[in-house]
């Protein structure tokens, strides 16, 4: 069976070091906002070109902290993308703002710029852009609107570490962003972990202390803070895979390549790469109609597919006050996508055999 996605083979490349630093953060005896906390943080601002990041504890919560962290909160609306993975979503309910969903473009599965001004209130105060499967959202018109309605601009970026717009990095594109280490992201921990990258010298300050119980100093709070924080063998695992992002993205490009250029089937729609950009392909997402059968049949013949994501969040029980609303283009998606493995680690034989099934001209169409 080829897998979708092999986390201990991406994982067992690096087992002496990953075993080393271990041991190194045992013998410190310092586990929580040590020193491989700070140096990860720096070394991965440095990768994004931002001034700080800071290590939190997961990816829902980095968004979280940003909302928090600009003072946004009940009343406060947030647009954001109708196809996201829900974590974006629920970021923003989670802080008591409202999320307002907008539709995405059928070509890049990113939020269509066009699609925005006409939801923007004067309750409006955030855009959220999620840079979907690894492709940066086009930026220029979300600045502008930003610029515009003076909205702060918030980049989920869980999908996009080491992705880029017109030679700027994810994290790198908004007033704040929110990035995961979740195992299976581009840059994955073994565990939980997330981190917010941001130029704003304020922001960065208060959400340095709100992720650890709202205080710089041991027992002086100055916020009603949460406990968030990225743990020292998590960051000293992260510093080590750091080192194999900008590899493992290249390889992710050739395995996008390989299958852009080979697989030839009328009935696959395969993904588009918009203009100016670097997608880093967290996940190669294709679409087809009969999507139940096509995944039966890669199945069969022993390749195995996911779906992202296969409920749209409007029709999800937690949001039953949107169950109603209409998302035509949203909705489409969320019946059409398959996602193919991808992984730094699938071999060109896999690749070869994955494709040569997608090819096969005794094939029904799907
Ligand atoms: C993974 C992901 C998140 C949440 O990150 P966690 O670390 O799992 O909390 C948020 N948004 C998107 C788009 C994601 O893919």
């Amino acid at each position: 069976m080829i897998r979708f996605l092999d986390l201990h083979k991406i994982n067992e490349r690096y087992r002496t070091e990953v075993n080393l630093v271990i041991e190194r953060v045992l013998s410190s005896g310092v586990y929580i906002l040590g020193e491989e906390n700070d140096i990860f943080c720096k070394d991965f601002a440095n990768f994004c070109g931002v001034k700080h990041a800071i290590g939190v504890a997961n990816g829902m919560e980095a968004l979280n902290l940003i909302i928090k962290g600009y003072g946004l909160s009940a009343g406060d609306e947030i647009i954001v993308p109708a196809n996201t993975y829900i974590a974006s979503i629920l970021a923003i309910s989670e802080c008591g703002c409202t999320p307002v969903l907008v539709e995405p473009s059928m070509d890049t599965y990113n939020i269509n710029p066009d699609l925005i001004e006409e939801k923007i209130t004067s309750r409006t105060k955030a855009i959220m852009v999620v840079h979907l499967y690894g492709q940066v959202v086009p930026m220029k018109k979300i600045w502008h609107l930003a610029k515009k309605y003076n909205l702060k601009v918030i980049e989920d970026a869980a999908q996009a570490h080491g992705a880029m717009y017109a030679g700027r990095m994810a994290g790198n594109l908004g007033d704040a962003a929110g990035f995961s280490f979740y195992p299976g992201k581009n840059l994955g921990c073994l565990g939980d972990g997330g981190a917010i990258t941001t130029n704003d010298n304020d922001l960065a300050d208060k959400i340095r202390a709100v992720r650890n119980y709202g205080s710089h100093i041991k027992y002086h709070n100055l916020y009603r803070g949460i406990n968030s924080r990225l743990d020292e063998i998590q960051a000293a695992i992260l510093r080590v895979k750091l080192l194999h992002l900008q590899t493992d993205n290249e390889r992710r490009h050739e395995i996008a390549k390989y299958y852009r250029e080979n697989i030839k089937n009328e009935s696959i729609i395969l993904p588009q790469v918009g203009d100016e950009l670097v997608h880093v392909w967290h996940l190669f997402v294709i679409r087809v109609r009969n999507r139940k059968k096509f995944q039966n049949y890669l199945a069969e013949h022993g390749v195995q597919t996911m779906i992202h994501y296969p409920v749209p969040p409007h029709k999800q029980p937690a949001y039953k006050e949107w169950n109603h609303l209409s998302f035509p283009i949203t909705e489409q998606i969320h019946n059409e996508v398959v996602s193919l493995p991808m992984s730094p680690v699938l071999t060109k034989s896999e690749m070869n055999k994955i494709v040569e099934l997608l090819n096969d001209p005794s094939l029904n169409s799907f």
